[in-house]
């Protein structure tokens, strides 16, 4: 079955007590039971919910895997999968990635005994030479929030099954219309579903897929005792979401790849990162595992400072200024002082991350007009 079709009629079957077409919004909190035990397989909703079931089946199939579960948020996902550790365990986690997840993993995991030790996954001999006796996970994002950076995801997973290890990519950026991380030898792949699934910046949601059924089991399980579920609407919200997924991200990349060329050729731009660009480090990798090259990208001023970059950022009038991505509408972001505050300047600095970098959200609405928009506030 091709994209497209797939992702309109994912996990979603027509109502079995009234043949409605969209799955239901079952705002109900427990299940009647017809004998003490015997019930219908929904018993109590932290556990099972019919509207979060169908968007499960749907998060499995989008991603071409066994099992999908969904949780409260993105950190939630992430944070169930590092629950599947015990304290002395090591994670080898990408050293340019999400501030949340850094923040997760440094300020509440790290004091439970669980050891992370970030490395420059793009260069796999990095993340060979950082596994020990003690490793149980790679943790990986491809392409990086926000420097674009790509990892080969196949050489990755190849790595971890030598070594016995999970490998989970974080597949925000991409979302499933542009890779498959199982597809290429990963154990979970992982979203922030409110971005490009929800799509439309009205929900907060994460998901995990796999194909393991006892990784499974040990992640359902965390799901139900830690309770980071998602409700019944916001479940809806993100199966609605997932039916549109290719036509906006066929129009994230033809507009992604317009606005990367003309803030490549204007002349009081410096570096822009976009992982499309032949010259881009990652191109070559990032042919082979993507199916396009979307509308994320950063870019700095030629005139570097921080008051210049910080003009152009409150004198966009389409891009909105704001955190979060992937939605419909075009959104402009300050990573030092926004979506990455929570990384301390000296890491940032030291990963490429400079105080004058500025990242876009690259929306649907027409290129001419976003062009004209930055073209107006770069001045
Ligand atoms: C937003 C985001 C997250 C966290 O997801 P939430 O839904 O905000 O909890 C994780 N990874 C990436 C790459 C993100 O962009």
């Amino acid at each position: 079955m091709k994209l497209g079709t797939k992702y309109i009629h994912a996990g979603t079957e027509p109502d079995p007590s009234t043949g409605a077409i969209m799955t239901p919004i079952y705002q109900t909190s427990t299940y009647v039971q017809e004998a003490p035990g015997v019930n219908k397989g929904f018993e109590y909703a932290r556990s099972q919910n019919p509207t979060r079931k169908a968007l499960e089946d749907a998060y499995a199939q989008i991603e071409n895997g066994k099992f999908g579960l969904a949780f409260g948020s993105g950190v939630a996902a992430t944070d169930a999968v590092i629950k599947l550790l015990s304290p002395g365990d090591e994670v080898i986690a990408a050293n340019d990635m999400y501030g949340g997840t850094y923040r997760l993993f440094t300020k509440v995991f790290a004091k439970y005994g669980i050891r992370f030790t970030y490395v420059n996954t793009s260069n796999l001999a990095e993340v060979e030479k950082a596994i020990s006796k003690q490793t149980r996970l790679l943790w990986i994002e491809t392409p990086t929030n926000p420097l674009m950076n790509i990892t080969d995801i196949a050489a990755v997973a190849a790595i971890a099954k030598k070594n016995s290890v999970w490998l989970c990519v974080d597949n925000t950026f991409a979302s499933p219309y542009l890779q498959n991380p199982l597809d290429l030898g990963a154990d979970i792949v992982m979203h922030s579903a409110t971005k490009y699934l929800g799509g439309h910046s009205d929900v907060i949601q994460g998901c995990l897929v796999m194909n393991d059924a006892d990784l499974r089991e040990q992640l359902y399980f965390i799901q139900k005792s830690c309770g980071a579920v998602p409700g019944p609407m916001d479940c809806f919200l993100v199966l609605r979401g997932i039916k549109t997924l290719h036509l906006r991200m066929q129009r994230h990349c033809e507009n992604g790849e317009k606005v990367a060329h003309f803030l490549r050729n204007h002349p009081k731009v410096g570096r822009v990162y976009w992982c499309g660009f032949e010259d881009h480090p990652g191109y070559a990798v990032a042919s082979k595992q993507m199916r396009g090259f979307g509308g994320m990208m950063s870019f700095t001023l030629k005139d570097d400072s921080v008051d210049n970059a910080k003009r152009v950022l409150s004198s966009t009038r389409v891009f909105a200024l704001a955190e979060s991505l992937g939605g419909v509408e075009s959104l402009i972001n300050h990573p030092a002082s926004m979506t990455h505050a929570s990384i301390p300047r000296e890491e940032r600095i030291k990963n490429g991350l400079s105080d004058s970098l500025i990242r876009l959200s690259v929306g649907v609405e027409d290129a001419e007009d976003l062009i004209e928009d930055l073209n107006r506030a770069i001045g």
